[in-house]
């Protein structure tokens, strides 16, 4: 799948698998919580500046409804 992906401003078209991090959850230790992540299938540059902004082993989460490179 493709999501867009913001860093330093720009939004960018990223190429990505849907996986779930488990996470231990601060109020009930012994319930784990499983966070939505997205992992960069390619190196993908800024298609303004040309800075890298994500990376296959640079995971992205979801923030306030969009994306943002974790
Ligand atoms: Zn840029």
């Amino acid at each position: 799948m493709v999501i867009e992906a913001k860093k330093e401003g720009y939004w960018n078209r990223v190429s990505v698998n849907k996986i779930f991090i488990e996470e231990a959850n601060p109020i009930e230790p012994k319930v784990t919580v499983l966070i939505p992540m997205y992992e960069p299938l390619e190196l993908t540059k800024c298609e303004k500046c040309g800075k890298i902004i994500a990376e296959p082993k640079e995971l992205i989460r979801i923030q306030k409804r969009k994306f943002s490179v974790y």
